[in-house]
């Protein structure tokens, strides 16, 4: 994308930003949590397994089958109920729990892709910039994959945008780590952070997450920036996934930009595993 495109998809992004800014500031986190007790506790629950993982599908646009899967973080607190990762992650990132809760995560999508033998599908895992800035995250791939190495084929790390700004160096040379061991690389969170276009380029990654905010926003603008995006990916060769898909008309536009995948609870949310193994091949939402 060069020209007009490049510079919507700048101001999209920019104006995405704005907004995602002024969402947080409405709903600050602190008041309904005690983020001392919570650190307490997630040192609690992580030596005691209570931490789980949830499955949410993705499909393929063009079959509309079942394409594979994203791991996401669950933890069902003793007294406060499921505490949301959007809580819980970042008092991880912060006390370095996340090297934990990762591997366990990591732990979990193998099980699950072991138990789901003999399918293609894969699995998606969310990794921090915590996780990826030091060495040897691609090494502990390595490891809890080391009696089924074929089964890294079919795992996908995501990482946000902010990670790769951050630590670009450091960052960019686990992922082509983790290329070398087959494992794909998926952008997450696209169009909500500050990324040139020109550094994506550069980056060893297969796949684009178009966040939910630019999946919903609608409008001429809001298509037009889809479009830019759809342009974009197709241009570097990057599988697209749309997440966030809650309508039928959402649905129907990305079918018509040629997205890849999608997800979303027009589908399915995050599904216990037994619930996610057992799932059809065709939503009923095709
Ligand atoms: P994310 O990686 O962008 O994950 C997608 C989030 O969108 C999930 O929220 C999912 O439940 C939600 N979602 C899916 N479909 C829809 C939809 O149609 N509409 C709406 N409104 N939301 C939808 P969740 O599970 O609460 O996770 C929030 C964030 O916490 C994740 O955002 C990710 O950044 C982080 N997270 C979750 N699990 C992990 C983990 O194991 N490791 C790390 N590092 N981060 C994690
Ligand atoms: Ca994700
Ligand atoms: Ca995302």
């Amino acid at each position: 994308v060069e020209g007009a495109g490049a510079e919507l998809l700048r101001l999209a992004e920019t104006d995405l930003h704005r907004g995602k800014e002024r969402r947080q500031a409405r709903t600050p986190v602190d008041t309904r949590y005690d983020l001392l007790q919570l650190d307490t506790d997630l040192h609690v629950a992580i030596d005691s397994g209570a931490l789980v993982a949830h499955f949410q599908p993705l499909y393929d646009l063009g079959s509309m089958r079942l394409s594979g899967f994203e791991a996401l973080a669950r933890w069902p607190h003793p007294s406060l109920g499921f505490v949301p990762p959007d809580v819980f992650i970042p008092v991880a990132e912060d006390n370095g729990l996340i090297h934990a809760v990762g591997e366990h995560m990591l732990r979990a999508a193998h099980r699950f892709l072991v138990a789901d033998a003999g399918s293609t599908r894969r699995m998606h895992v969310n990794a921090s910039t915590e996780q990826l800035a030091v060495h040897g995250f691609a090494d502990l791939v390595a490891d809890v994959f080391a009696q089924e190495r074929h089964l890294l084929h079919r795992l996908t790390v995501e990482v946000t945008e902010s990670s790769l700004i951050l630590d670009h160096e450091r960052v960019s040379a686990e992922l082509a780590a983790l290329r070398r061991l087959g494992v794909g690389v998926a952008i997450d969170d696209f169009g909500t952070g500050y990324s040139s276009l020109a550094q994506l380029q550069e980056l060893p990654v297969t796949d684009l997450k178009i966040d939910r905010a630019l999946v919903q926003r609608g409008g001429a603008v809001g298509h037009a920036v889809l479009r830019a995006v759809m342009h974009l990916a197709d241009g570097l060769g990057l599988s697209v996934v749309a997440e966030g898909v809650e309508l039928p008309e959402q649905l129907e536009l990305l079918r018509q930009l040629g997205c890849d995948r999608v997800q979303g609870f027009l589908f399915a949310p995050a599904l216990p595993e037994d619930l996610a193994l057992a799932l059809p091949d065709m939503p009923h939402a095709a």
